[in-house]
């Protein structure tokens, strides 16, 4: 259309110049046809230019509108007046129609608050932004009590009439941050964003009561009243997962009604050390479980901790330049407190599967036999399965079976490469290899510090995690200092049996049997502690 009316504007005026030369020429005659002629495109021309210019006007706001619409720009279009009547109208039922249908994706029709669909990706974004600013996240989880019963005696309209009712009270009882979605039949989902578990008990508890008082009329004018179960579970950072979360208030929802319906209950699994969802429980028999299962924990560690100090030194008693460097590295490296915990007790667990090597083996001062070598190469191993057996300790195993891994990927057992090793059992490496550079050796001068801080940079990015090794550096400039860090368990059991031998030492093993020279301490000395 546009070209057509630039090909008659063009036209036009050729037209007119036309008559005007015809007229110079044929005289009159000429002048007269040729001014019929130009008449009629002139106008043809500006007809269809005022035709075209109407049309602009009438569709261009109706064009404008649906783009806006369509973009997202504007879900609501409102159209100008001038808009053509017929189009307009047709219009404004699509994007009515359009409206609605957005609507019913993100607002549950019945109950007014968000679909399924729309609170998942509240919590999955939720997530996100409390992973990435290390904030607090709860969710809670509620389930009509008895539902089924209220359809049964009322009739399903009715039903619905109480389940709309529920909704608008727990929407009505939460905060404007919290969002509230209709996860299926008569079951909720609250996502409660930066709040602690124990407010988010708070809140439900809120949300139980302010249900109670919930009271639709029945057919026969009489009140029926309903009341729900509520399971909550909440963490904080990148501890969280969404699933996680719906599945911990989910089975806690489960322990309420389990528990005589109508209460609120939280889930357990929410001590930091705690590595699947527990049961979920009351919260007052949470805190009790917690504290019996803490102890349980503490006396597992103890009773591993005093074994290993019953070991000869090198056969896997620990060492405290071990602990307090793992400690150091631990902490400056980010690590959350519990996982810090991890790594140190890795630090005094590492060679707890030393317990295996024949003595003989460990005293052994020249290169070792291929036989000798797998006995004293699969300590991690053995490590891992001692560590396995106790619940309470399972989480420290990879640390332990991984501590003889290089950054290289030239460790053992698996040779595994970089990132692949977990970062606590890095850190134990680090430690445990300057720990078998000092070592005091047979017929050899103790290394000195400096000594050993040149050679654990001369392996930085080989043997060692270059980012430890800087952080390494930095903390133990001058030295190692001799005490380990204050730990309950540690100098508690600073007593062990052992009488300190010289040490045996494996920091530098390679597979294949051969020691790598400079970080190796050949046992050159009885090593009188009793074998366990
Ligand atoms: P409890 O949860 O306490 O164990 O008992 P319940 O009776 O609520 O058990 P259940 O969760 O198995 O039953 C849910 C009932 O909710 C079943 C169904 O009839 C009803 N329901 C689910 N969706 C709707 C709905 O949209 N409208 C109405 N009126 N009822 C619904
Ligand atoms: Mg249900
Ligand atoms: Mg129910």
């Amino acid at each position: 259309m546009g070209r057509f009316i630039w090909a008659l504007s063009v036209l036009a005026p050729i037209a007119v110049i036309l008559a005007v030369v015809s007229a110079t020429a044929y005289g009159t005659a000429g002048f007269v046809a040729a001014g019929v002629a130009s008449g009629m495109l002139l106008g043809a021309s500006v007809t269809v230019v005022a035709a075209w210019v109407y049309v602009r006007r009438r569709v261009d706001p109706v064009a404008d509108a649906a783009t806006a619409i369509a973009t997202g720009e504007d879900t609501d279009a409102a159209l100008p007046a001038r808009a053509d009547p017929r189009l307009g109208a047709a219009f404004t039922a699509l994007a009515g129609a359009l409206a609605d249908a957005r609507r019913d994706a993100t607002i549950d029709r019945l109950t007014g608050v968000e679909t399924r669909t729309a609170v998942m990706t509240t919590l999955a974004s939720e997530v996100e932004r409390a992973i990435r600013y290390d904030r607090q996240l709860s969710v809670a989880f509620v389930d009509v009590d008895h539902f089924k019963a209220v359809n049964d005696q009322h009739g399903h309209p009715v039903g619905d009439l109480v389940l709309r009712a529920v909704a608008q009270a727990i929407r009505s009882a939460l905060r404007t941050t919290d969002v509230i979605g209709r996860y299926g039949g008569e079951e909720f989902v609250v996502v409660l964003p930066e709040t602690a578990i124990d407010d988010a008990a708070t809140i439900s508890e809120k949300l139980r009561s302010a249900v109670e008082h919930v009271s639709v009329r029945a057919r026969d004018g009489s009140p029926i009243s309903v009341t729900i179960s509520v399971g909550i579970t909440g963490g904080r950072g990148r501890t969280l997962r969404p699933e996680v979360l719906l599945r911990g208030a989910d089975a806690a929802m489960y322990a309420a009604k389990a528990l005589g319906r109508n209460q609120v209950a939280v889930d357990a699994a929410l001590d930091e050390l705690a590595i699947v969802a527990a049961a979920p429980i009351s919260q007052a028999e949470a805190a009790r479980a917690r504290e019996i299962g803490a102890t349980a924990r503490r006396a597992a560690e103890d009773q591993l901790v005093e074994f290993v100090h019953g070991l000869p030194e090198g056969g896997g008693r620990p060492s405290d330049a071990v602990l307090t460097i793992a400690d150091a590295l631990a902490r400056a490296s980010g690590l959350a407190p519990a996982d810090v915990e991890k790594v140190r007790l890795a630090a005094i667990l590492r060679d707890v599967g030393k317990v295996t090597v024949p003595i003989e083996v460990l005293r052994r001062e020249g290169p070792l036999t291929g036989a000798e070598w797998q006995l004293l190469a699969q300590h991690p191993r053995i490590g891992q399965v001692i560590l396995e057996q106790s619940a309470a300790l399972r989480d420290v195993a990879p640390l332990v079976l991984y501590h003889h891994e290089r950054w290289s990927g030239h460790g053992y057992p698996y040779g595994l490469r970089g990132s692949e090793i977990p970062l606590g059992a890095r850190i134990v490496a680090l430690a445990d290899t300057y720990d078998a550079i000092v070592a005091p050796r047979a017929g050899h001068r103790r290394a000195s510090h400096e000594e050993a801080l040149a050679e654990i940079l001369r392996r930085s990015g080989s043997q060692f995690d270059p980012d430890l090794v800087t952080i390494f550096r930095e903390t133990f400039t001058t030295g190692v200092p001799p005490r380990a860090p204050e730990w309950s368990v540690d100098s508690l059991r600073r007593t062990g049996t052992a009488t300190g031998g010289r040490p045996v030492n494996d920091g530098g093993l390679e597979p294949g049997g051969t020691r790598e020279p400079d970080d190796t301490a050949p046992a050159d000395a009885a090593v009188d502690a009793p074998r366990p």
